[in-house]
């Protein structure tokens, strides 16, 4: 099959009043703000109805006990389902189909090296922006004696802490190591079945290097059955790619409903709401610094192609990321916007963007280091400048080993601070619990942070992607002529 038609083909007829005709990412906007209004409405009506019964925090299990709420979350179930269905066919075909394309020729080492380098400079970028910006601000420092963290109300977050706890149980300081470990997986069906997607990337790459040296009829054979796998992907992933509006409208009012209807009243979460608020606002800050500043600089003056087209072109996917909060998910979507709307070519995208969602997770990096940092800053502790390093050290590391999936950066925060917290025992400070009293406060706010990082994660690599591609002097991105 090569007719791949875009859901939003340009010979489609407009029509203003009817939504079903807008483009694409109109339609999916429209999900996003009437997902929000109807999750705002069902949080409210909850939230007066435990009120009157007179007990506030019955508000979110309320929400989750309705019909209206159950149908949603059906809604963006449904939708997510058939993203994830896509996502392992979708990783190992393209990776094949990339490196046998590059073949033996230095082409795939060339790619190769210009992708991690893309990566490991724009998650560095992140983090320092982070480390800069959490100093600067400190949005942990209360003033005078106090220490935010250092009272009961934080350390009353134990159903929280229960939830880590079951997430990262056994998790040690030193297993950022494990996404080395991954890299060889025992058992390819586990690894996909775990979404131990580094692992099933390399083993892609080492199929396609090898079918490259068959024999030139079993080569044929098989690259065109991966080929037909991969195209049957593709317009699987358009059909879903239909469903976003309705599927992005019910994953946003679930979220928001619960969001709202649990934080709302949270008597927790507003004894520490001063420090949450800073902290919250440091991290959006500096995502929003990496995604409407560092990443149009590297659009414009590296790319040369026009943010704004960019940002449009990418629009289904981002909101899909804000939607699902897991890169992993929006992959497919990421794919379809960087090949058929922002033009960038099969063999970039199908190289760049896989790796892309597995190892380059700016927002991610970013959050680790603004919410280790903030969480010693809770307990009076200031870091070292050695220590500090470290962290961004851990860091980079580790958001490579972090899979795309919703709150993810939990488990690499408890490997960070259970470092920094032997640390400070080495010197004598004695056991200051940053994993058992920090982290659960981070996790209980944390849905609205990861929303928004997963934008910034997924974004990265699509300008990684047409970055590349322009050094590749590739003709089709946004922009016109090749760079350079
Ligand atoms: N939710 C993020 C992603 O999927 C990972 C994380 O930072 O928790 O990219």
């Amino acid at each position: 099959m090569h007719a791949t038609a875009t859901p939003n083909g340009p010979d489609r007829p407009r029509n203003p009043l009817l939504p079903w005709r807008w483009a694409l990412h109109w339609q999916i906007l429209l999900g996003l703000v009437l997902g929000i209004g109807v999750g705002a409405l069902l949080a409210q009506s909850a939230l007066s109805a435990s009120a009157q019964a007179g007990d506030k925090t019955q508000a979110a299990s309320r929400v989750q006990d309705g019909t209206l709420y159950l149908v949603l979350q059906l809604l963006g179930d449904l939708f997510l389902n058939g993203l994830k269905l896509i996502v392992i066919p979708i990783i190992t075909t393209s990776i094949i189909l990339a490196v046998a394309g590059l073949g033996r020729s230095d082409a795939f080492r060339r790619l190769g090296l210009k992708t991690l380098a893309y990566y490991m400079a724009t998650s560095l970028i992140a983090i320092l922006i982070g480390l800069a910006l959490v100093n600067l601000i400190a949005p942990g420092h209360v003033p005078g004696e106090a220490t935010l963290f250092g009272d009961t109300q934080a350390a009353s977050f134990t159903s929280e802490a229960a939830a880590v706890e079951g997430r990262t149980t056994g998790k040690t300081a030193s297993d950022f190591l494990d996404v080395f470990r991954k890299m060889v997986p025992p058992n390819v069906v586990a690894a996909a079945n775990e979404g131990n997607f580094i692992g099933l990337i390399i083993v892609s790459m080492l199929v396609g290097y090898f079918a490259t040296r068959l024999m030139p009829e079993k080569h044929d054979m098989f690259l065109g059955f991966v080929e037909a796998v991969y195209d049957i992907t593709l317009a699987i992933t358009h059909l879903v790619l239909r469903l976003a509006p309705i599927g992005v409208f019910g994953l946003i009012a679930a979220t928001v409903a619960v969001q709202v209807a649990k934080l709302a009243p949270d008597d927790r979460v507003h004894e520490l709401a001063w420090g949450i608020g800073k902290f919250a606002g440091t991290v959006l800050l500096a995502l929003g610094l990496h995604f409407f500043v560092v990443m149009p600089l590297i659009l414009c003056f590296v790319a040369r192609v026009n943010p704004i087209r960019h940002y449009v072109a990418m629009g289904p996917a981002i909101m899909t990321a804000f939607s699902t909060s897991s890169s992993s998910s929006t992959l497919p979507v990421t794919m379809e916007c960087v090949e058929e709307r922002a033009g960038v070519s099969r063999k970039t995208t199908s190289f760049v963007l896989p790796l892309g969602a597995t190892v380059n997770m700016d927002g991610t990096a970013l959050f680790e280091c603004v919410a280790a940092i903030f969480i010693c800053q809770a307990f009076g502790i200031d870091l070292s400048v050695g220590q500090q390093f470290m962290i961004v050290v851990v860091a980079l590391l580790t958001s490579v080993g972090v899979a795309g999936v919703p709150s993810a950066s939990i488990v690499a925060i408890v490997v960070i601070l259970r470092s920094v917290e032997e640390q400070l025992k080495a010197q004598g400070m004695g056991d200051i619990p940053l994993v058992a009293v920090g982290v659960p406060v981070i996790f209980a706010v944390d849905r609205p942070l990861d929303m928004c990082r997963t934008v910034v994660n997924i974004f990265s690599d699509s300008v990684g992607a047409v970055t590349i591609a322009r050094s590749e002097k590739e003709t089709g991105v946004l922009a016109g002529p090749p760079a350079g």
